[in-house]
């Protein structure tokens, strides 16, 4: 053990030292692979003292992410942590070294950038750059999906980041809206490196994992269901496969959800091989023909690929019009806002997304404030109509006859209805038809209403927010997800009523 611990960190340190660096180069017989990468050579080693550890930014199977502020530059950063003896028992070498190499190599404003490594007895520590704004999906969660302005921009970020990735012979092959993070400017950084592969220097890689998929299944490319290992490895197809990914990623941007659905890997895959996938009506045409010409069964014919013209190719379809790509990086990304469409309109928030602090889980003060000021005079201006007080004993009697007459009583765990009535829930340019039950407690039930089935629940929170759009059409927002709510009999209104009138007295000191 000790052995291979020793190797497995000298590698991981770019090398060992200056003079075995400086003996493989004499040599000639270095490999990219084991090059000492520029950006981690450090002045100084650093240590786990020299920083102050925060939250803990997310976890992956063998490692941690955590925020971290250098104490003498103040400086931020995210470091990923990994556990020596986790990664051996799990043999993790591999895809640790080839994650560290990849970032040290990637030196470009679309990805997370490797600033140091250091490790002690029992752990390594790769310094990152800290993807303050996290994820892209819980982004696409909370909004739906994308208008066209903001797909098309984050679709041409990360165009621009395969682009470079490629011309340095690295393939992701893990690509999905989970690795790609925001920066505090909101650009893209994509990490995940693990999956990765170098071309020149790692052409066995695909018999390493010849009995298991390289990837996430939503966002696999089909050569990599069916390829034998030789053809796995090959190299046009590889890089083709972070274009289908692209595919599936400006699909999901534009409609909400990925393209391939289903309740198991194994369906997914099906679904994929068949080429089994529909747009939903709304989906923009310009994005469509682009995805139609990505998610392509035959790597070769995708467009972006060596065979169909490259990536200048890729860049003139019409979906990118406009785009100024010589200076995407220093540009201001569209502001992200809770839209939806209803009869081919959009239909746009008041909000933006930065008025929800998705990662702390909470509303930003602007926001609280406006509905603290909201809330103040409620009392003066608003009859209560939904809100009842009944004494304990005409409680127990409407509920008798609710039990008794209302067939939804089945789904509210002995609460009071308020109100009930069908709307349909859109997610991006979904829409499926709910029974909504706002009960006491207060809780916003939702039902199947054609299997009798609850789907779920809008989680209730002081910070919740109603908006109303027109009389159909209303927004119900939580930190973490945005509810589209459309009454097609026009009483949008009174739902927004009645929810508020549940916020006042939940609330209220
Ligand atoms: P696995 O190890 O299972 O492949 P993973 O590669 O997704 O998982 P990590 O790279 O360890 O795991 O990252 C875990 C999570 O930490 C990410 O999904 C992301 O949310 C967060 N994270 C990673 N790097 C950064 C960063 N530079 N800035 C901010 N958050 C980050």
């Amino acid at each position: 053990m000790p052995n291979l611990l020793t190797i497995v960190f000298k590698k991981l340190k770019g090398g060992g030292n200056k003079s075995n660096n400086q003996k493989s180069n004499n040599q000639g017989k270095e490999t990219p692979q084991t090059e000492v990468p520029q950006q981690v050579i450090q002045a100084q080693k650093k240590q786990r003292s020299d920083f102050e550890f925060g939250k803990i930014l997310g976890e992956g199977s063998y490692s941690e992410v955590v925020q971290a502020i250098e104490k003498t530059t103040r400086k931020e950063y995210a470091i990923k942590i990994l556990t020596k003896r986790q990664m051996i028992r799990e043999n993790k070498q591999k895809y640790v070294m080839r994650e560290r190499d990849v970032l040290a190599r990637l030196n470009h404003p679309f990805f997370v950038k490797l600033y140091f490594t250091f490790q002690d007895k029992e752990r390594l520590y790769f310094g990152l750059s800290l993807a303050k704004r996290g994820e892209l999906l819980p982004y696409i969660h909370k909004v739906g999906s994308f208008d066209e302005i903001t797909t098309r921009f984050y679709a041409a970020e990360i165009v621009l980041a395969l682009e470079h990735m490629h011309s340095l012979g690295i393939i992701h092959r893990d690509l999905k809206p989970e690795n790609i993070l925001l920066n505090e400017e909101w650009h893209i950084q994509i990490t995940d490196f693990g999956s990765a592969k170098i071309l020149e220097a790692d052409s066995t890689d695909g018999i390493v994992r010849a009995n298991s998929f390289v990837g996430t299944a939503q966002y696999v490319s089909p050569e990599l269901l069916t390829t034998n290992r030789t053809e796995r490895v090959e190299k046009s197809a590889s890089k083709c496969s972070d274009l289908w990914a692209l595919g599936a990623i400006i699909y999901q941007m534009s409609a909400g959800l990925p393209p391939f659905r289903a309740g198991t890997e194994y369906l997914i895959f099906q679904k994929i091989l068949k080429l089994d996938y529909v747009f939903p009506d709304g989906f923009p045409e310009k994005a469509k023909d682009l995805v139609q010409k990505l998610l392509v069964i035959d790597p070769k014919k995708r467009l972006g690929c060596n065979e169909c013209g490259g990536y200048a190719e890729l860049k003139e379809h019409q979906f990118f019009q406009g785009v100024n790509w010589e200076n995407i990086h220093k540009q201001t990304p569209p502001a992200l806002k809770p839209f939806t469409m209803l009869d081919g309109e959009e239909i746009h928030s008041d909000y933006y997304v930065d008025d929800f602090n998705i990662l702390s889980n909470s509303l930003s003060e602007d926001f609280q404030k406006i509905n603290t000021n909201e809330t103040e005079n409620y009392e003066k201006t608003h009859s209560r109509k939904y809100v009842l007080d009944p004494t304990s004993q005409e409680r127990t009697q409407l509920l008798l006859k609710q039990e008794k007459d209302v067939k939804w009583h089945q789904f509210v765990n002995g609460n009071l209805i308020l109100k009930m009535g069908l709307l349909d829930k859109r997610k991006g340019l979904f829409a499926r038809r709910r029974n909504f039950l706002l009960t006491e407690g207060p809780h916003l039930y939702y039902v199947d209403p054609e299997r009798m089935i609850l789907k779920g629940e809008i989680p209730w929170s002081r910070t919740m927010k109603v908006e109303a759009k027109n009389f159909k059409t209303f927004f119900v927002h939580t930190p973490n997800r945005t509810y589209y709510l459309i009454d097609p009999e026009g009483y949008a209104l009174e739902w927004c009523r009645a929810i508020e009138e549940m916020m006042h007295y939940t609330y209220k000191s």
